[in-house]
């Protein structure tokens, strides 16, 4: 029987599962409900009578898989110890030992969701065939994961890939999430792009067509900027310059081959790709040999494929 590897990708309301091809052929996909604040060890027992469930039913046996990656939406130290994950409302655990306990004694690998999502990516998606990649999520808040050398780069604290809050700018005044003040989360995320349409619609008054709106979106103000309109377009001018600074300090710190930009944002398309690729042309002058920028391709698989790459080693 051919040999699979599965990923898990826990999310704040659901759990992500695939089941793959040593070769990054998913085979097999499904989710479970999380339950608000379900104690791990519940939870991590679900997810492993879940995935014995599916080999069974796909004429696999726990020996056919050589192992079970998982990516939590939080900070995971280097020994797999998670001191707190907020939105699940797990704490001080070693999601992997469970899980591997429960399995048998498999091995189980564990790491941050957008790390992860990263990994994916440059497994199976947008930077496949790339072996040094930085990946930036753009969703309701700015993710992101570093991949050198085909691995995450975790960092000693947990805090390697957090892009959204590299600070950028020294204007803002308004607290980031995070207790900070100017991260790029808060101007470059879609939560960010409705609060700097919102903010320019009061400043200037002028005659854009998200001022007819009653509540907007960060797709209805790129969609504007996309039709031409002065003022959304002013707004996306801002985000890409943020990125920008963001993108030409990670490029003069890891150097990646290629970025990847993902999240529901990215859904802009080649319209925002061109836009921050210009601002990032613009502040890395130094060269003109140096990583390009695509769109991520995996969506909300890419947790799934990166969580399966991880075990892999
Ligand atoms: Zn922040």
């Amino acid at each position: 029987m051919e040999q699979v590897c599965v990923g898990v990708d826990i999310g704040g309301t659901s759990v992500k599962l695939g089941i793959f091809t040593l070769n990054g052929t998913l085979l097999k996909k499904w989710e479970l409900e999380t339950k608000p604040k379900n104690d791990p060890k519940t939870l991590i027992e679900n997810i492993g009578r879940s995935i014995k469930e599916k080999l069974k039913e796909g004429g696999l046996t726990l020996t056919d898989c050589v192992g079970v990656g998982m990516g939590v939406p939080g900070p995971v130290l280097p020994n797999g110890y998670i001191e707190v994950v907020v939105n699940i409302g797990w704490k001080e655990v070693f999601p992997a030992r469970i899980l591997s306990d429960f399995l048998a004694g498999m091995p189980v690998a564990l790491g941050n969701d957008a790390n992860v999502a990263a990994l994916g990516e440059a497994w199976m998606g947008g930077a496949k065939h790339y072996q040094d990649v930085v990946m930036v999520t753009l969703g309701t808040g700015v993710g992101g994961g570093i991949i050198i050398d085909g691995k995450i780069v975790p960092g000693k604290h947990g805090l390697g890939g957090e892009i959204g809050h590299m600070h950028v700018r020294e204007s803002e005044v308004e607290k980031c999430n995070c207790g900070g003040v100017g991260c790029l989360e808060q101007i470059s995320s879609a939560t960010g792009i409705v609060k700097e349409a919102k903010r320019l619609l009061e400043k200037k008054k002028s005659a854009s067509r998200l001022a007819l709106l009653e509540d907007i979106t960060a797709k209805d103000v790129l969609d504007a900027a996309k039709a031409g309109d002065a003022l959304a377009l002013e707004v996306v001018d801002t985000v890409v310059k943020y990125l920008g600074i963001a993108l030409s300090h990670l490029a003069m710190t890891v150097d990646p081959e290629i970025f990847v930009i993902g999240g529901g944002v990215s859904k802009a398309g080649d319209f925002l790709i061109e836009k921050i690729n210009e601002k990032f042309i613009y502040y890395t002058p130094i060269t003109e040999n140096k990583a390009g920028i695509v769109l991520a391709k995996l969506g909300n698989d890419a947790g799934i494929y990166g969580a399966a790459r991880l075990v892999l080693g």
